[in-house]
């Protein structure tokens, strides 16, 4: 099964994403934890990435589009794949069906994480201070829910017309909206 994860910076993709991996077996995959981890290690791919994550911005297509590539072509990707955050563009929803379908597969479903503004705003800051991200700063706060708004929110309506999101109310404790997504993938 693919799965998508779809929501704003701070809607607790990265958690539940985590716990529904370990619940289904299959790998989770993470565009901002793999540039995060090529970011420290300074490697070509982290030198590109690195002031434009900084800031807030987005990553190319170009190079997401490309490590998302070699994320499927890994043997682990083979009985499907949770994506975190991948897709947050429309170019970037395109090639990601693009490619799927070359390996005869589909996002079977998206889940989207719904969270008021001022609780992200909170719980962004809750987490500068736990773990220390140069991109949780209120500046580039600001810059990644304008990004969330203008490229991101759009690729919502592109599933949404194609009938493939689950929405999911993520307010609340972590194990209440564990049982939601497990409601709304009608899994136990
Ligand atoms: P995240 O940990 O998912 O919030 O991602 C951290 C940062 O990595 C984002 O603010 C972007 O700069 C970059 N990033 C992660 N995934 C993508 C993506 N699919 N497209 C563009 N930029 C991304």
């Amino acid at each position: 099964m693919d799965l998508l994860l779809l929501g704003p910076p701070g809607a607790g993709k990265g958690t539940q994403g985590a716990r529904l991996a370990e619940h289904l077996g299959l790998p989770k995959f993470a565009t901002g934890d793999l540039l995060r981890d090529a970011v420290r290690r300074g490697t070509p791919l982290g030198l590109k990435a690195r002031a434009v994550m900084e800031a807030g911005q987005l990553v190319s297509d170009e190079i997401i589009l490309g490590v998302v590539r070699d994320e499927l072509a890994k043997p682990a990707a083979s009985r499907g794949v949770i994506f975190d955050g991948v897709v947050r563009t429309i170019p970037q929803a395109k090639g990601v069906e693009a490619l799927l379908a070359e390996l005869g597969r589909r996002m079977d479903h998206v889940l989207f994480f719904d969270v008021p503004d001022e609780e992200l705003l909170a719980r962004l800051e809750r987490r500068r201070t736990l773990e220390s991200r140069a991109d949780d700063d209120p500046d580039a706060v600001a810059v990644r829910l304008k990004a969330y708004r203008e490229q991101t929110a759009p690729v919502l309506d592109w599933y949404e017309q194609r009938g493939e999101v689950l929405r999911v109310d993520a307010v609340g404790s972590i194990e209440d909206i564990a049982t939601r997504v497990h409601e709304a993938l009608g899994i136990s």
